[in-house]
């Protein structure tokens, strides 16, 4: 049959057909194979027509990779494209080595112009494209590999919003054993209502579709297991883009029970310590680092016997004297105090308060720097001393009874040295000043030599008590021994001689009458200040000391400052 041209086809056609790239063959109406193309030679690595037409039975496998017998499925597929014109399905051939070729298969039912019926078969070879399919599945088991070991739970939808795969840790998260129980029984694994109150099947529909659209999302969605067991979730959906394919949502699911609790936990810390915060019996301010007050405790508010916070807030100046004891303004050292507890991290002082009645109210205040975010701010505990400071005067009337001069009737040395020793170790802040008054009265064994010791006795009570009219509550006076005494004052240089002054005026101003004479009264003082927080009560003393001699030296009643 090789070369002959079948029936009535022309010739060139014959040739377009007998040269073509693409294996075909005929078959007549009988179903027998009567002719075929020199591709289909090619094909099979065959010497010619004829050896092609002798061995084909023995082209095909005897069974087809579905289990079919390959005679009687070949003979089924040609009856089928017999009847319906057109049949494409694939099939395995072999070469005569028994190499497996997997081929597509178009049967076309043709009519000869005889009237009578047969079959074209074109048949594809499909190696390559097989080969390539096994690629392409071999990476998608990779991937099904890699997603599956992703400690994440993951789940793909496609574009009719329904799931089509999803990863073990899906199945792991929500107590699931196979992958298909799991995607169908997906929408019971959400509640009907999220906790934003919308319905969670609108909500899904609403989020995926977004994604699709705008490439991803993130939200929080309230997941639950099958009996019903709440778990919040963080998803994060992402548009993978597939190249020529449709575009799938990959949705991760993190599980956010534990960062709940954690916030929970957190939430319920913090509700504790603003309890404790508030219920401390102990005042307590905040204050940022430009020293500003930004908050107090109630305690704040029922120590100042105010009506609320705010008030505290808005007249904290009315809260403070104009002055503290030591004569300083009060409102020019709060931000030197808040400033320096920055520097320290922790300050002790003693602080005068009042309250909007004007009762002055001795506080303690411990001022602590605290981390703040990327900054400080300071924590100022109030202790009202009050009752402290009562309990101490009560004290000291029992006390002063030892501590007292019994003939002037105030403090004696023993007192002034304890006393002053205290001020010296607890006022450390370099912005507390210490003076020392020492003085002297002039020529007072003239008194006693002119008058006698009764004379002399009386001049120094009222010596004692002129001076004390000049001083202020808070200076610390004794009589330092003899006709001499002491004054210890929260003042700087300039002020403490202004004192002095003003002390060395009052006495000179005595009308001091013994029977019908006058007696001149006049005393002379040195004055001196702590210079460094390092310096003693003995050397500012020393120092007034020195100074008082220079005063009796340069001509008596009046007043000399140690500069050093
Ligand atoms: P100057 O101006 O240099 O201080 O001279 P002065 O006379 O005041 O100093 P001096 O130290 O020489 O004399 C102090 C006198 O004070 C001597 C002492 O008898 C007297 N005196 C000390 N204590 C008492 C006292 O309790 N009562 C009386 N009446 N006299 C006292
Ligand atoms: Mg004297
Ligand atoms: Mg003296």
């Amino acid at each position: 049959m090789t070369n002959k041209h079948p029936g009535e086809v022309e010739e060139w056609h014959w040739l377009t057909y007998a040269n073509m790239p693409l294996y075909c063959s005929f078959y007549n109406q009988n179903l027998k194979k009567i002719e075929c193309s020199h591709e289909a030679v090619n094909f099979f690595g065959l010497k010619d027509k004829q050896e092609y037409m002798d061995k084909f039975s023995m082209l095909s496998p005897e069974y087809q990779p579905d289990g079919s017998c390959s005679k009687d499925k070949a003979v089924e597929m040609l009856q089928l494209a017999m009847k319906s014109g057109r049949n494409v399905f694939e099939w395995m051939h072999q070469d005569l080595n028994g190499d497996a070729i997997p081929v597509e298969v178009t049967l076309v039912r043709v009519e000869m112009r005889d009237g009578s019926k047969g079959i074209i078969a074109y048949t594809k070879d499909l190696r390559e494209m097989k080969a390539a399919e096994a690629k392409v599945n071999e990476a998608l088991k990779r991937t099904q590999i890699l997603l599956d070991a992703t400690p994440l739970c993951c789940q793909l939808w496609d574009e009719n919003l329904n799931m089509i795969d999803c990863n073990l840790e899906a199945l792991r998260l929500f107590d699931f054993k196979n992958k298909r129980e799991f995607i169908e029984r997906f929408p019971e694994l959400s509640p009907k209502y999220q906790p934003d109150l919308q319905l969670s099947k609108n909500k899904a529909v609403e989020m995926l579709k977004f994604a699709f659209q705008r490439g991803g999302c993130v939200f929080e969605w309230m997941h639950q297991k099958l009996n019903c067991e709440p778990i919040p979730t963080e998803i994060t959906l992402a548009r993978v883009e597939l190249g020529d394919g449709p575009n799938v949502i990959a949705g991760y699911t993190r599980d956010l029970r534990q960062t709940k609790a954690a916030e929970l936990k957190a939430k319920e810390a913090y509700e504790q310590s603003k309890i404790m915060f508030e219920a401390m019996p102990l005042g307590c301010t905040f204050w940022d680092e430009n020293a500003n007050l930004i908050d107090c405790n109630n305690e704040v508010v029922r120590l100042f016997e105010l009506k609320n916070k705010r008030e505290f807030l808005d007249r904290f100046l009315d809260l403070l004297p104009e002055r503290q004891p030591d004569g300083n303004l009060s409102r020019d050292l709060i931000p030197q105090l808040i400033l320096y507890a920055i520097r320290k991290e922790k300050l002790v002082f003693e602080w005068m308060h009042k309250n909007l009645k004007d009762h002055l109210i001795p506080t303690e205040i411990t001022l602590i720097r605290v981390r703040y975010s990327l900054g400080y701010i300071v924590l100022g505990y109030i202790r009202d001393l009050r009752e402290i400071k009562d309990k101490i005067s009560k004290l000291n009337f029992a006390e002063k009874l030892a501590f007292s001069d019994t003939l002037t009737g105030v403090y004696n040395r023993r007192y002034f040295n304890q006393y002053a020793a205290h001020e010296f170790s607890t006022q450390k802040i370099t912005l507390s000043y210490i003076g020392i008054i020492i003085f002297d009265i002039d020529h007072f064994k003239r008194v006693n030599d002119t008058y006698g010791h009764d004379a002399g006795d009386e001049a120094l009570k009222l010596v004692s008590a002129a001076a004390q009219s000049a001083l202020r509550e808070t200076d610390l006076f004794a009589r330092y021994g003899g006709e001499e005494f002491i004054v210890l004052a929260h003042l700087n240089l300039y002020d403490s001689a202004k004192l002095a002054e003003r002390v060395c005026k009052k006495i000179e101003k005595i009308e001091f009458m013994y029977g019908t004479d006058k007696i001149p009264l006049t005393i002379s003082a040195g004055v001196a200040i702590r210079k460094k927080v390092t310096q003693t009560l003995e050397e500012v003393i020393k120092n007034a000391d020195m100074a008082l001699y220079r005063a009796k030296t340069n001509g008596r009643n009046r007043v000399e400052v140690c500069e050093e």
